[in-house]
């Protein structure tokens, strides 16, 4: 990155908007360049000045008196009555707000897990690229790469090579996720590369499903009731889905 590019994006870096890629470029370049450090630190004092109370002001009394003279009076009382039947209702409320509450923890609870998952499987995704450690084992055939996990992990993942559907396997990594080791196969669709991590899951079986993308990368899993796949790329969602949809139906 040069300081015509950093003078571009350090706003959206300032806001923290920018993909992990480019902010670690922008940072090593702010670190080893003294003009464009320069033009960060004032971008820095100055989110910091408009953050000070300094800036606000408070209302002058009279202005709130005023205000509350031009609203409408307030509604009487509430009759001995109404309160009861208000209390029944709110006891009637919080009970189902409990259950409401209850129904959401349920629900939310296994989808925290699977978002911190979808985080970590798009840092080891750039962590892949980044390190230029994309691959162990470089192969287009599926008959090298296979055999090559023997031994490396305690599963057989399944190797298909699509370069029929126009995803060519191009190798295969081990990786470590979710607090194991993991098999990650690697494709190709014209310049994207796409790391596909598989390991053995007693989930049931479920057809490829997309997440919200994270720092720019798309994510689709599924599961075929023995292994779990999740794949993981900077392609469109609709062409990662093809790719899932294809390695689904290469394997049955
Ligand atoms: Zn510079």
């Amino acid at each position: 990155m040069n300081c015509r590019d950093t003078n571009l994006l350090i706003n959206a870096y300032a806001d923290g908007e920018l993909d992990a890629a480019r902010t670690l470029e922008l940072e090593q370049h702010v670190q080893s360049c003294a003009e464009c450090k320069c033009a960060w630190e004032n971008i820095r004092a100055l989110k910091k000045s408009l953050k000070q109370d300094a800036l606000y002001f408070a209302a002058p009394a009279d202005l709130r008196q005023r205000i509350k003279a031009s609203l409408p009076s307030p509604a009487k009382r509430i009759s001995t009555r109404a309160a009861w039947s208000w209390n029944w209702l709110t006891t009637a409320f919080s009970g189902a707000f409990a259950v409401c509450l209850a129904l959401l923890l349920t629900m939310t609870i296994p989808h925290g897990q699977e978002n911190r998952l979808a985080d970590e499987i798009v840092s080891e995704h750039i962590r892949s690229m980044m390190a230029n450690h994309v691959m162990d084992v470089v192969s287009t055939d599926q008959h090298t790469v296979k055999p090559w996990f023997n031994g490396k992990v305690d599963f057989s993942p399944p190797v298909r090579d699509l370069a029929a559907q126009d995803f060519p396997l191009v190798g295969g990594r081990l990786d470590y996720l979710n607090g194991r080791n993991v098999a990650a196969l690697i494709f190709q669709h014209h310049k994207h590369i796409i790391n596909l991590f598989i390991w053995p899951s007693k989930q049931t079986s479920s057809q490829p499903a997309a997440l919200p993308s994270r720092q720019g990368f798309h994510l689709v899993h599924w599961s075929d009731g023995d292994m779990i796949y999740w794949a993981v790329s900077d392609l469109n969602e609709t062409e990662l889905m093809d790719f899932a949809h294809a390695f689904n139906t290469a394997s049955h």
